[in-house]
């Protein structure tokens, strides 16, 4: 790693300030989550900008076993039972294909259980990882109670958690939609995950990716969170502030580093079939910001919700996801969670600066 990158960095006015993402400071109101095409543009973030000036300067990231880059898979958990939206939705889809089976499985576990729920999938996810190779993250939110609908209950899902880490997955926090902005929340919620879990947790991501810079980082280090990956937009894969590696924030407002690792988000199912999107325009796009990562030898994050495993009108969303693990896998990357990557970065010294 180089030394120190902030001065590097900050020698180029238009780099320092996209790494930095200056033009967020000067928005009173807090745009959380879509991207800033209406707020004056902004770089073009199909390009990973200033991952490529570092590497210039001798930035390098070596992985385990000789892999050649990195890809973050991570799940947020919005929901473990089915909206009746989305059942109706799956429904109808499956009967326009004559799925009987499937239609089914949509709403019988209202008969069999909760624990059947086609939602609460996390095996099932695991075990399609596990093919090619992987273990990922998943984000449990610390409370029911949301804007929209009443989500679930983690002290429900104790046996679930448990049996997600002793897969060597990771369980982390999925902050509620205003958590971003709030101490007390961020400590209440992680308590509780942690609670449920029986051990201490180090990964966070805010529900609906909002997030306010630099301040959201200054609280998820208090609170004692290692690292965030919320850094993305609803509406646009990308690299956010033109990053495709791990790095240690640099707040503009007390012009100091963070004590945090952000692990920027750079693809997530929703962003990725904003606009319906086909399949075939999905893939495209993916796969050219995964070349794009592994020309960098830098770290992809993918978030891809549970529901895009269990939802029949979400069907190429699952089928993008597995060509990506196939593809990333045949490219030799290293297909992990974050806390794995979080660990190793803190072990080499790839945040020391
Ligand atoms: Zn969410």
């Amino acid at each position: 790693m180089i030394a120190q990158p902030y001065d590097l960095l900050r020698q180029k006015d238009e780099i320092w300030g996209l790494f930095t993402c200056k033009s967020d400071y000067s928005r009173d109101k807090q745009v959380e989550h879509r991207s800033l095409y209406k707020y004056g543009g902004h770089a073009d973030i199909s390009v990973a900008a200033v991952s490529h000036f570092l590497m210039e300067h001798g930035l390098r990231w070596e992985y385990p076993e000789g892999r050649s880059f990195g890809v973050c898979l991570t799940h947020d958990i919005d929901d473990i039972y089915p909206p009746g939206q989305h059942m109706l939705l799956s429904a109808a889809c499956s009967a326009a294909r004559f799925d009987v089976a499937s239609a089914g499985r949509q709403i019988a576990w209202r008969l069999t259980g909760k624990e059947h729920s086609p939602y609460r999938n996390f095996r099932q996810i695991i075990r399609l990882e596990k093919e090619y190779g992987g273990v990922s993250s998943f984000y449990f939110l610390g409370r029911g109670d949301d804007f929209r609908r009443y989500r679930y209950d983690i002290e429900e899902l104790e046996g679930d958690l448990g049996g997600i880490v002793d897969e060597g997955c990771e369980v982390g926090l999925h902050g509620a939609y205003n958590t971003y902005g709030n101490l007390e929340a961020m400590r209440d919620e992680k308590r509780r995950v942690e609670r449920a879990l029986n051990r201490t947790i180090c990964g966070y991501r805010n529900h609906y990716l909002s997030f306010k810079v630099p301040d959201t980082w200054q609280l998820l280090a208090e609170a004692g969170f290692g690292y965030d990956s919320t850094l993305g937009y609803n509406d646009r894969p990308g690299f956010r502030n033109g990053m495709c590696h791990p790095f240690r924030p640099f707040s503009l407002r007390t012009g100091r580093p963070v004590d945090i690792v952000e692990i920027p988000l750079v693809i997530m199912d929703e962003s990725l079939f904003w606009k319906d999107r086909t399949f075939d325009e999905a893939w495209h796009v993916a796969r050219r910001l995964v070349d794009q990562t592994a020309a960098c030898g830098g770290v992809i994050t993918l978030l891809w919700h549970n529901n895009a495993f269990a939802s029949a009108f979400r069907e190429s969303r699952k089928r993008v996801y597995r060509k990506l693990l196939q593809y990333c896998s045949e490219r030799n990357a290293w297909m992990t969670s974050g806390e794995s990557i979080w660990k190793w970065g803190m072990k080499n010294g790839y945040f020391d600066y």
